[in-house]
């Protein structure tokens, strides 16, 4: 099996995992969530690609320009829409997209920053061997399947940590609905 990331052949890390499958369904009493489990899938990537995301990660000034750039654009317009509507007699409701643009530009900036630096300080606390294997799961996770059809594909990573968690722990860190977490639980079990 070759790297998800770069395709390389020799990959380092291999990780094992539970697809969950979700579809949203609206219908006239409001939004339901139907929920199965799917297959059981092996992702693998290499050390450069592991160790490229622990570099992007640790130094994050590309991440952040890349992840903020659109928010940029819409302050941008919404602090020229500010000065140049409130100067001329507009509807008092055009006024307002001005300063709502620079709220959302400013608020969806404030926002990237704080997870970009957040996912940093969690890699700066571990070591270096823990670092490569946890962002080799990230990178992974970013090129799976998101989709099936209609459903939305998560994964529940199988190892030590999700095969020691309760039913809750699962539905809560896993956005399971009670009989899924129960029967992600058993999987779990029987999976080690
Ligand atoms: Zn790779």
């Amino acid at each position: 099996m070759a790297c998800l990331n770069c395709n390389e052949a020799r990959t380092e890390y291999s990780f094992d995992a539970l697809e969950v499958h979700t579809l949203h369904v609206r219908d006239f009493g409001g939004e339901r969530v139907i929920q199965a489990l799917g297959e059981r899938v092996t992702f693998e990537v290499c050390g450069a690609c592991a160790s490229e995301e622990v570099r992007a990660s640790l130094f994050p000034a590309v991440r952040v320009l890349r992840k903020c750039w659109g928010f940029g654009v819409v302050l941008a317009v919404g602090a020229v829409l500010s000065l140049t509507l409130t100067l001329s007699d507009e509807m008092i409701a055009l006024r307002v997209i001005g300063p709502l643009g620079v709220f959302v530009g400013v608020s969806g900036i404030v926002g990237r920053v704080r997870e970009v630096l957040a996912r940093r300080k969690v890699l700066e606390a571990m070591s270096e061997s823990e670092r490569l294997r946890d962002s080799a799961w990230v990178c992974a996770l970013r090129n799976a399947p998101k989709k099936f059809g209609d459903n939305d594909i998560t994964y529940i990573p199988i190892n030590s940590q999700t095969m020691s968690m309760t039913e809750a722990e699962l539905s809560d860190r896993y956005n399971l609905i009670p009989a899924i977490a129960s029967l992600a639980r058993k999987n779990l079990w029987t999976a080690g």
